[in-house]
């Protein structure tokens, strides 16, 4: 099966804010004109598609990362005469917002090649959205920023990128601006072609473009100005035009505004209020004229099982590998892993090793997600996202591989929990149900654990915070009909090392016979903060023996378990 569209109309995205600013609201918009969804739901009113889980809808917050295909322009629309856009498969990873949750946020910046930051244009950046820059920036990740909410009392478009530029150090340039904010907030003046858009009809759906009005010709001139300046900066065709014309043609300006975010040189920012329907669809747009395809991001990394380093080319004749980066139990089908594929293509029944595991798979179904519906599909490509039916090993970061050509991608890194809490079954009988339910959602979550006290025989489950262990709670009791007490929240302390040291043991035992010597110079030093213990062996041409390495190592770990001043892990 051909893939629907070229590889380079392929974008994966996420959607990523501080809580409230309006994520969930503009990827209900980007569904409605994709024409995935046909009716736009209302976060406020628990019916917006994305939040599907039960318990989202009623804390009216996303937990859940889940993957949603839709394509842009939409296809089934007729095209405006002139309208020389071509098709585009966007895949969104919606990326939750709350704190508790970043670890999703993690995984799904592992797989994205893109990202849109929205922001309140009330608040501009946010200590959250400050957060989910500085992991987008660790993974490299591209990124538009769209300030939403231009009509709330308040709204500072300006204001807004001057705090991109100042607490995110971010080279943030306009490739819009607004015509008016607050309830006086008419649309956006598009920099690039130099024209107003104004958003009319009942769902803003009609894009209705303008000569610039009188009033707002002399900033729309002082902010293109500034946008040429910028791209003049990395880009030398830019540059060449801007000196010999004082201008940049549209085509010219377009590839050079994508070359730069790409690249990370920029970061295109527009506005829009997705509540009132102004300006999602030139997000979309942005999507497509600027973030990268999978073709324009570095190809994967991984180790081969004999430890050398390989590189997967981001091509279907390449050998398949993927990526797990989600496990979402589904009350229908069982299993659904979620897959971004890197190179190569797998088909439904097709057999594949995971290199984790070291275990041979075979994929049952595939199922492309759409936010309100699941369409099968026979085959999946590089670069695509979608959901395989029927692996039962799989956790989330391993890699799937063709069984002839294994090899293991960068895992993810997942942190250490911060909170414990003891759960108890309100009957004794529903303790090997309430086992099996936490089991199941510690395979879905990996910054969620569960263990048992070897002293109390309580039941530990730890996780990132308070709010993420009372909705583990929560589902075990909605989905798995456990009812659990639950008991206070410990902070999860952990001992580290303030400076280096070097100590020396000796252990010397004569008891008759041959008697036993030990001398030990050890060297400690802090590690970064999450790092856990790492043991370097610095030893030399076989001056120690290596059957002596290991037991030091050992050792060392066991110590580490239970650091000196209170006995919490180091
Ligand atoms: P999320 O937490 O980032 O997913 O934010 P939501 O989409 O849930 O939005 C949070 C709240 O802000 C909801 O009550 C929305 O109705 C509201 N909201 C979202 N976008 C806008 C907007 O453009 N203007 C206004 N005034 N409110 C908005
Ligand atoms: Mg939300």
């Amino acid at each position: 099966m051909a893939r629907q569209y070229p590889l380079e109309r392929c974008r994966n995205i996420g959607i990523m804010a501080h809580i409230d600013a309006g994520k969930t609201t503009t990827t209900e918009r980007i569904l409605f004109y994709t024409g995935v969804s046909y009716k736009i739901g209302e976060v406020h009113e628990g019916t917006a598609v994305m939040d599907w889980m039960e318990q989202e809808q009623e804390r009216g917050i996303t937990i859940t990362a889940a993957a949603t295909t839709c394509f842009w322009p939409n296809p089934n629309l007729a095209s405006l005469p002139g309208d020389t856009r071509q098709v585009h498969q966007i895949n969104i990873i919606d990326t939750p917002g709350h704190v508790d949750f970043t670890i999703e946020v993690e995984r799904s910046l592992r797989v994205l090649d893109g990202a849109c930051a929205v922001f309140d244009a009330v608040n501009g950046v946010e200590p959250q959205s400050e957060t989910v820059w500085r992991q987008a920036d660790k993974y490299k990740v591209p990124r538009i920023c769209f300030v939403n909410k231009m009509d709330r009392v308040g709204a500072d478009f300006f204001m807004s990128i001057k705090s991109l530029q100042d607490r995110l150090l971010a080279n943030a340039v306009c490739i819009q601006v607004p015509m008016g904010a607050e309830d006086k907030f008419e649309g956006v003046i598009d920099l690039v072609e130099m024209q107003a858009l104004r958003f009319e009809g009942e769902k803003g759906e009609r894009v209705v473009p303008s000569d610039i009005p009188a009033e707002w010709h002399e900033l729309a001139q002082e902010y293109r100005h500034k946008l040429l300046e910028a791209v003049a900066e990395y880009d030398d065709d830019a540059l060449a035009a801007y000196l010999d014309h004082n201008d940049v043609p549209v085509p010219l300006l377009k590839s050079a505004i994508r070359k730069g975010t790409i690249a990370m040189h920029c970061f295109p920012v527009i506005c829009g209020t997705a509540f009132k329907n102004k300006g999602v669809q030139k997000l979309l747009d942005a999507v497509v004229d600027y973030l990268p395809s999978p073709l324009d991001i570095p190809p994967v990394h991984g180790k081969l099982p004999d430890g050398a380093d390989a590189v997967r080319e981001t091509s279907d004749k390449a050998p398949f590998s993927a990526l797990a980066f989600k496990i979402m139990a589904d009350p229908f089908v069982g299993q659904l892993t979620f897959i971004r594929v890197y190179s190569g293509r797998v088909q439904t029944g097709q057999a594949v090793y995971n290199s984790a595991k070291g275990k041979r798979e075979r994929v049952g179904r595939l199922l492309r997600m759409h936010a309100n519906k699941r369409e099968e599909i026979e085959e999946i490509l590089a670069g695509d996202i979608a959901a395989v039916v029927g692996l039962k090993g799989a956790t989330t970061g391993d890699t799937l591989s063709d069984a002839d050509h294994p090899i293991i991608l960068e895992r993810m890194e997942f942190p250490q929990p911060v909170i414990h809490i003891a759960v108890e079954p309100r009957t004794t009988a529903d303790q090997e149900k309430m086992l099996v339910a936490l089991q199941r959602l510690a395979v879905e979550d990996p910054s969620f654990r569960m263990r048992t006290d070897e002293d109390t025989g309580q039941t530990i489950i730890s996780g990132m915070g308070e709010l993420h262990l009372e909705i583990i709670v929560d589902r075990m009791r909605r989905e798995y009909k456990v009812e659990a007490n639950i008991g206070k929240p410990q902070v999860a302390y952990r001992e580290t090392l303030s400076k280096e040291v070097e100590a020396e043991g000796k252990y010397i035992r004569q008891t008759g016979g041959r008697g036993q010597y030990g001398h030990v110079w050890l060297r400690v030093r802090p590690n970064p903060q999450g790092k856990g213990v790492t043991f370097v062996n610095k030893t030399v041409g076989g001056s120690i023996p290596k059957e002596f390495i290991n037991p030091v190592e050992k050792g060392v770990r066991e110590a580490a378990e239970g650091g000196v001043i209170a006995g919490y892990p180091m």
